[in-house]
């Protein structure tokens, strides 16, 4: 027969802690303390499979359920030796719901169930306190009412002033027995009004209440945006836990309490917690009375005066202090604690791995190597990479409250607060001022005539475009805050405002960005400014020499490579040459070099990128000191690159010496539909290959020159972008090697490869033969994934975020990466273009490089690195690292 409740109980349990799935954080803990013989109160799991089937069938329970129920009640009252609905020596339970993953707050608990007109008696008689008894009584029936019976709390909170009104008393304390006895009759009267039944006095009716509201409350809408904020799958369900009630409230010897094994904002070892004499757990964070510390050391940290559990119950502190220590060790982990006090005896009502800021997180991990507790494997796989973020951008105070305007795309990490500006030249005048000011640039979407403004920016916001978009891109490189694609603004440039739900900002206003979570904020808010700690260099250090990808950066910019070594990149994996002609007089020059309408003039335009070129060449070979560059040729979509507006068209017919008018129409005639898949990448090198003969020639010459300054010799790696095939491929490479053919015969002696990228589902189709002459394979999986699922990077904002709220597609596809589609291309590359050249270098460099669960995937295919933005490789270095660790633990796995 299936089995839906497991009990617990002295000393023993039919669950353990890794039956989380069934039983739920709290109940497969319950049973875990149990079974290593701390002390619980008993009770028994109903496992989730019952909620599973509560909502595949009607909302209605397995026939099996209620007798397993009434079993699990009668293991209890063998153990308390007391009887549910027993007017004399009655059973009281807790019923608390309990899911696979922490949902704190989000369902409902009901505390002192089995109360009724009888056994507040008992328990009147049981406490020898009848205050005590009528106290729980009406704490139930507020609770009861609200959860189960859909009351308003209101409306037992206002008859609750009421009655201390009449009495002229202010505290809840200061009501005596006649009052909460008169109050627990009112409380029923009012019940009976509300629902046209009176209060269900059944003990049992009572408890099936409770289950059902347990189980129903998995679907509120609280719990389910938590879900969904927190990609918690609704098909886990929640568990209920029953289980008997203690008391912290029966008098000066009673209390209760929560706790950490380490302070959980710093990682201290020290026991941090609060507790309460004479209180039930939810006064601990109601706030009406000061909790207490628990240890002297923080009483007197603190200066407070109230004395501490050390010093009040002096035994009981000293066993707390004892089952703390163990449950750390058991676990192997920080712990979150919850107790009680009754009369003197210590119950444990709660253990949980306990949340932490980063900072702690790594402190608590090194710790616990030291200690021996854990592995450093172990330790590394316990912090989340994403968290990483925490520490290389400010961001929100967590403890700030957000008053959100919209929601866009976490495009790039970090929070950032400013004025309004409208436009990259109001940015550069609001912040070259004495004062400094710092300003959100708010675009439609960017283009490289933003960079300027990008850069003096303290954040990004675009109304349009993707993860992969311009701005996305360009600011995860700057390390800057972005949200992208915050479709619900409405920006009216000519008229200087920002419109959402009726609600208008104006430049000059001050917004915040959470590029984290793609949140946009009303106003200033709290910010925490990053910090990186000594844990933090020896744990990514224990994660390097785990790790068997090495990771790279995204990096074209002196201070991106100089960022990218800080952070620990092992070389460049992706430089952009087009992201290198961002400043005004060098893309005056790209201009003249696109526009032209011959070989001559592209020539001539070309002869002034040459030393631009070369020198930001040289300076990165420089800054990476033999470690690998990978320098991509030009590969700029044209809409980027043209010039919009007249004052552009004239800058740039004045540099070439031409007409405006001539150089408008070349400009229209350039015009593209869909430029991401226009006159792109290598399409450029084959039309002009005097571009690619350039570059070629900048990057070796920079080569030769860093190679004799540093006396290190460099090694470049010459990447051609977007090829279809080997013979386009081909193509540009042959033009390459003469330029180095030709250098060579000057004396130079030069080591280089010439590699491309797979970035379009035929070269992946084709990598066979691409691998016969590329000498490695770097993914682009941005345009991969634009182009394998036919989505623009552009424009793909407005519509994937509702495939991804449908539940249609796990996660945004160019966050991470679509397995089952673009990665099967990618493994088909690998498969393919290994078969040809079994040490074929494989890399990644789209934007997945820097995703955890992407670069998780990357370990699977056996990739030899990963590239990101510089920010990112920390997360990188963490993720690759724990990848390594869960794939070579799946090898050792039997197969099926
Ligand atoms: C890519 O397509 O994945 C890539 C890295 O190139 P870009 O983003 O510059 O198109
Ligand atoms: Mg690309």
């Amino acid at each position: 027969m299936a089995k839906w409740v497991l009990t617990f109980g002295d000393g023993r349990a039919e669950g353990r802690a890794d039956m989380r799935d069934l039983l739920g954080g709290k109940g497969a803990n319950l049973a875990e303390m149990a079974n290593i013989g701390l002390p619980v109160p008993p009770g028994f799991t109903i496992t989730s499979d019952v909620c599973t089937y509560f909502y595949a069938n009607g909302k209605s329970y397995p026939e099996a359920l209620d007798a397993q129920v009434k079993a699990g009640l009668e293991h209890v009252e063998k153990i308390t030796g007391r009887r549910f609905g027993d007017a004399q020596n009655p059973l009281l339970v807790s019923v608390r719901s309990g899911s696979r993953a922490s949902m704190p707050g989000m369902m409902d608990t009901i505390l002192n169930l089995g109360l009724n007109d009888e056994t507040v008696e008992g328990l009147a008689a049981n406490a020898d306190d009848r205050r005590f008894a009528y106290d729980s009584y009406r704490r139930f029936i507020q609770m009861y009412s609200n959860v189960v019976l859909g009351l308003e709390h209101h409306l037992f909170e206002d008859l609750l002033e009421q009655a201390k009104d009449r009495r002229g008393v202010v505290e809840d304390t200061e009501l005596d027995v006649e009052d909460l006895g008169k109050l627990v009759a009112i409380y029923k009267a009012k019940v009976e009004k509300e629902t046209g039944s009176p209060f269900p006095q059944a003990p049992l009716e009572q408890l099936w209440g409770a289950i059902g509201a347990v189980f129903s409350s998995w679907m509120n809408p609280r719990a389910i945006t938590y879900r969904r904020l927190n990609a918690i799958p609704e098909s886990w369900g929640t568990a209920v836990n029953v289980q008997a009630m203690v008391f912290g409230n029966m008098g000066e010897t009673s209390a209760t309490g929560v706790a950490f094994t380490r302070d959980p904002s710093t990682g201290e070892k020290t026991l941090y917690g609060e507790f309460l004499v004479n209180a039930q757990g939810e006064d601990v964070v109601a706030g009406i009375r000061t909790p207490q510390p628990i240890t002297e050391a923080a009483r007197i940290a603190g200066g407070v005066a109230a004395p501490s559990l050390e010093m009040r119950m002096p035994e009981v502190f000293r066993e707390f202090v004892a089952v703390a220590e163990r449950l750390e060790r058991h676990y192997g982990d920080m712990q979150d604690l919850e107790f009680t006090v009754e009369r003197g005896k210590l119950w444990m009502l709660q253990a949980r791995n306990g949340k932490r800021t980063t900072k702690a997180a790594l402190k608590v991990a090194v710790d616990l190597a030291a200690e021996g507790v854990l592995t450093r494997e172990q330790a590394v796989l316990r912090i989340d990479p994403a968290s990483l973020d925490q520490l290389l951008h400010p961001m929100i105070d967590p403890k700030a409250e957000r008053k959100v305007i919209a929601t866009g795309l976490p495009a790039s990490p970090g929070a950032a607060q400013g004025e309004i500006v409208f436009s990259s030249e109001a940015a550069e005048a609001a912040v070259s001022g004495a004062s400094g000011r710092s300003v959100i640039l708010v675009r439609v979407e960017t283009s490289p005539e933003d960079i300027h403004g990008m850069h003096v920016a303290a954040g990004i916001l675009t109304t349009r475009g993707g993860m992969t978009s311009h701005a996305a891109v360009v600011a995860r490189g700057m390390g800057k805050p972005c949200v992208s694609g915050a479709g619900a603004l409405r920006i009216d440039e000519k008229g200087g405002t920002l419109t959402v739900a009726g609600r208008t900002y104006r430049a000059g206003d001050v917004i915040t960005i959470d590029g984290s979570t793609g949140q946009v904020l009303d106003g200033p808010v709290a910010m925490v400014q990053p910090e990186l700690s000594g844990d933090f260099n020896t744990l990514m250090g224990w994660a390097d020499e785990i790790s068997r990808m090495e990771v790279r950066a995204n990096a074209e910019t002196a201070d991106d490579a100089r960022a990218a070594r800080e952070f620990g990149a092992r070389g460049i994996g992706l430089c952009r040459t087009e992201h290198m002609f961002f400043d005004e007089d060098r893309i005056v020059a790209v201009r003249e070099m696109i526009l032209a309408d011959d070989e001559a003039g592209r020539r001539k335009a070309l002869a002034k990128l040459l030393p631009y070129q070369r020198s930001d060449f040289r300076e990165l070979f420089r800054i990476m000191q033999g470690l690998p560059v990978t320098i991509r040729l030009l590969d700029p979509p044209l809409h980027e690159f043209l010039p919009h507006g007249d004052r552009a068209i004239a800058e740039v017919a004045e540099a070439m010496g031409v007409d405006a008018e001539k150089l408008k129409r070349r400009a229209e005639e350039l015009h593209e539909f869909n430029p991401m898949l226009g006159f792109r990448g290598c399409r450029l090198a084959i039309a002009f290959p005097e571009i690619a003969e350039m570059q070629a020639r900048a990057i070796f010459e920079a080569a030769i020159e860093a190679g004799r300054e540093t006396g290190a010799p460099v090694h470049c790696e010459v990447m051609v972008p977007l090829i279809v095939a080997r013979a386009d491929f081909d193509f540009v490479k042959e033009r390459i090697d003469a330029v180095a053919r030709e250098l060579e015969a000057d004396g130079a002696s030069l080591s280089y490869q010439v590699g491309t990228m797979i970035e379009l589902p035929r070269a992946a189709l084709r990598a066979g033969e691409i691998a016969e002459s590329a000498e490695f394979f770097s993914f682009g999986t941005n345009d991969l994934t634009q182009t394998a699922l036919g989505i623009s990077r552009d424009d793909a904002a407005p519509f994937l975020s509702h495939y991804v709220a449908k539940g249609l597609l796990p996660a945004d596809p160019f966050t991470t990466i679509d397995r089952d589609g673009v990665g099967e291309l990618v493994a088909i590359g690998v498969e393919r273009g290994r078969a040809t050249q079994p040490k074929l270098k494989l890399g990644i460099c789209g934007e997945h490089g820097g995703d955890p669960a992407s670069i998780a995937f990357c370990e699977e295919l056996g990739l030899d690195y990963v590239s990101c933005s510089p920010f990112r490789v920390p997360i990188a270095r963490l993720a690759a690292a724990q990848a390594a660790i869960r794939n070579a633990a799946r090898q050792k796995e039997p197969a099926d």
